[in-house]
């Protein structure tokens, strides 16, 4: 007998598997999801989502377009799962120099930009030991999603519907018929590989420009700093709750492993050093591997090589912004032939 054909494989559930999993469900489709478990970026990642990026201080790539759609999104998640997932954080922004007080000013009487810059300094900040001389701004509508914490309950979910597979997807085990997929006892209408770095080992994807981009990363405890802001120095500082801290993060294109490393550890504690002088210890390192694209934007769309086989790919130092809007574009364009932002569009590579 026949196994029953279901909509979707997702393969790989880290933060782009993850969303894309969960809009399959809201969307009423059927979909299984192969991971190999344990280790994923998103879970070195501390799940940043910050409207304002870069030393100009402008509004990160769609920002008007993804935060809402995020917003629901992750609010939704954290209530269907019943984990606390989505943490409103302001972040306080360090000023470098005199030049990035006045670009801040410059952006603090743009009225595009109102909805996600504060003028006001909330009073958590007084008493921490951080190193502004030039003083700081403070940017609204930024986050932490708990990836750890979305992931594992998640995964949960699935095992309970029945639908997770945990092992290592091989994909000479994976055939093309007229009008549906097999992969060992499945069989799919489509499957869609959300597998981070690991796309470019994909035959499927080999051509599409991603590369592993090393990041690392500190968890430290101290009584001394605010519990609930972000602080963006040198380094980011988020608060994790009980004192605890992710600080970070470094960026490496020459190491593929993901072990950390000791200059990678002293870089981190040097431009802690630079930001905070509070007391603090050190409790862990992670490292991970960035999906980096070439041109900086996702790469979503159908392998070259089939239309059955789609990737959610590249999402670079933003997979928690970007995933959520762009695992739903996908979605459209595999279940209902609708378009694919040309930006993103995989077939801007072919
Ligand atoms: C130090 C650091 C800090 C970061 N901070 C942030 C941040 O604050 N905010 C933010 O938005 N982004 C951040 N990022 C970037 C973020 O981690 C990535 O954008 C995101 O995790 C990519 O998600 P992904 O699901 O595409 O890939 P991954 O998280 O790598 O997930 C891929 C999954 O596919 C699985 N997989 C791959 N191949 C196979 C196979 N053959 N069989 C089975 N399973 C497979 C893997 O096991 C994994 O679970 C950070 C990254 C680093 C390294």
């Amino acid at each position: 007998m026949d196994t029953a054909l279901i909509d979707i494989i997702i393969v790989g559930h880290g933060i782009a598997g993850c969303n894309l999993a969960h809009l399959a469900e809201t969307r009423g489709l059927s979909f299984c999801v192969i991971d190999e478990g344990g280790y994923s970026t998103s879970k070195v990642a501390v799940g940043m989502i910050n409207p304002i990026t870069g030393r100009k201080y402008v509004k990160t790539w769609q920002a008007d377009t993804l935060w809402p759609f995020l917003e629901k999104h992750y609010a939704w998640l954290e209530k269907g799962l019943s984990e606390p997932i989505i943490h409103a954080h302001p972040l306080f922004k360090v000023l470098p120099d005199i030049d990035s007080l006045n670009t801040w000013q410059m952006r603090l009487g743009n009225p595009a930009y109102h909805k996600y810059l504060q003028d006001k300094q909330p009073s958590s900040l007084q008493g921490i030991n951080l190193v502004q001389p030039y003083g700081g701004f403070y940017i609204d509508k930024a986050y932490r999603v708990d990836g750890p914490a979305l992931l594992d309950a998640s995964v949960r979910r699935w095992v309970n519907k029945g639908c997770y597979h945990k092992e290592v997807f091989d994909v000479s085990n994976l055939t093309l018929d007229k009008d549906s997929i097999r992969y060992r006892s499945l069989r799919a209408k489509h499957i869609i590989f959300c597998q981070g770095h690991a796309i470019s080992s994909n035959p499927f994807f080999r051509d599409i420009p991603v590369r592993a981009n090393k990041g690392e990363a500190l968890i430290i405890e101290s009584k001394s700093l605010p519990r609930d802001i972000i602080i963006g120095h040198q380094v980011n500082i988020v608060p994790l709750g009980n004192d605890r801290y992710w600080v970070g993060s470094t960026y490496a294109w020459e190491d593929e492993t993901i072990d950390p490393t000791a200059t990678g550890k002293e870089g981190l504690l040097d431009r802690l050093a630079r930001s905070f002088q509070g007391e603090y210890r050190v409790l862990d390192h992670l490292a991970g591997l960035r999906p980096a694209s070439k041109d900086r934007r996702p790469i979503i769309g159908w392998s070259p090589k089939s239309s059955q086989v789609a990737c959610l790919a590249g999402m670079g130092t933003k997979g928690y912004s970007l995933s959520p809007y762009f695992a739903d574009m996908l979605l459209d364009a595999v279940i209902n032939q609708k378009d694919i932002l040309p930006e993103v569009n995989l077939m801007r590579f072919a």
